[in-house]
């Protein structure tokens, strides 16, 4: 893949997403003042943590999902009346995605298409559902719309960056873990700052209904948490010295860095962040038939393919653990 000319044109993307609507409502007089860099739509400072960085965590092992019932069964031979059946009898699985995180799930603007780590799961999802790849209709969503698609049944399967948690486990089901990312933190190449321990009093940004958001509001040197919809957001903010840093997972920042060269991902992970695909609660058998699936990439080198395609060399895939 030639990386150079999509980084430019992603950018430009983004640059172009953050002029939309963001006219300051108090704009200075033309001639009077001083000039506001314009700022992408529904950028806020939080002033209180998150609702869930104060809620008393459920307790639970986030990790452990639903045991297979046995193999993955053959294409079209899903039981009747099962979740898969019904999506089959659809002719396509509805899948959420993100479009604006470049390796995980973003629109190359080559060709249109949706593209990345994530994406490429759903595809596997959708193979081992039809035999084919592409049966598949994208709902785009941003970090915030991701447990509301699931509860509100606008979508069969989330593969969105999203970590499994006990609290959003009360929402929705989640597959075993496909990804171990970790959160961390990216600055501009001229910055001195080395971690999240430097950031104190700074602002960093993340989107809004991610767990990102929580981990910067609970950091223990208190930077001013910013939100805003989209990872691309946090770029444009960043690059437009608005805020101090972006932190989030180490495989999204990855993507931003790759569109910015002034940028530098710095630091330890400083939380564990394991990535599971997200079900509407009631579909018990749908998540039991991905993890089969789950089961068969791992072993049969689908995954590491997967993994080398967007994120280099691949680690042992996560062990799968189960609550039955
Ligand atoms: N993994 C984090 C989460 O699920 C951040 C990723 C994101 O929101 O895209 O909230």
């Amino acid at each position: 893949m030639n990386g150079t000319g999509r980084w430019g044109l992603l950018l430009g993307a983004a640059l172009l997403a953050a002029g939309c609507g963001a006219v300051p409502s108090s704009a200075p007089p033309i001639g009077g003042g001083s000039a506001q860099a314009p700022r992408p739509a529904d950028v806020s400072e939080l002033t209180a943590p998150p609702s869930t960085a104060t809620a008393a965590p459920a307790s639970c092992d986030p990790t452990a999902s639903l045991r297979p019932t046995g193999p993955l069964p053959a294409v079209g031979q899903a039981p009747a009346g099962s979740t898969m059946a019904d999506i089959v009898a659809r002719g396509r699985l509805i899948a959420g995605v993100d479009q604006n995180t470049y390796l995980m799930g973003f629109r190359n603007p080559l060709n249109g298409q949706l593209e990345g780590f994530d994406v490429d799961m759903v595809r596997e999802v959708s193979r081992a559902l039809f035999g084919d790849p592409d049966r598949i209709q994208f709902r785009v969503l941003t970090s915030a719309d991701r447990v509301p698609a699931l509860e509100e049944g606008k979508v069969d399967i989330v593969v969105r960056t999203m970590t499994v948690n006990c609290e959003r486990w009360q929402k929705v089901n989640f597959s075993t873990v496909y990804y171990q990312a970790g959160q961390r933190v990216l600055v501009p190449t001229s910055s001195d700052v080395t971690g999240i321990d430097g950031l104190g009093g700074r602002k960093v940004c993340a989107t809004k209904g991610s767990n990102s958001l929580v981990n910067i509001a609970n950091a223990a040197s208190k930077p001013v948490p910013v939100q805003v919809a989209d990872w691309t957001d946090c770029l444009v903010l960043l690059q437009q010295g608005q805020v101090d840093a972006v932190s989030t997972d180490n495989p999204i920042l990855a993507g931003l860095a790759a569109q910015d060269p002034y940028t530098k991902v710095v630091g330890d992970p400083f939380t564990s962040e394991p990535y599971g695909m997200a079900f509407p609660k009631a579909d018990e058998d749908f998540v039991r038939f991905v993890n089969a699936l789950l089961e068969q990439l791992r072993a049969d080198g689908r995954w590491a393919a997967i993994h080398q395609r967007w994120l280099g060399t691949p680690p042992a895939p996560p062990v799968a653990s189960y609550r039955d």
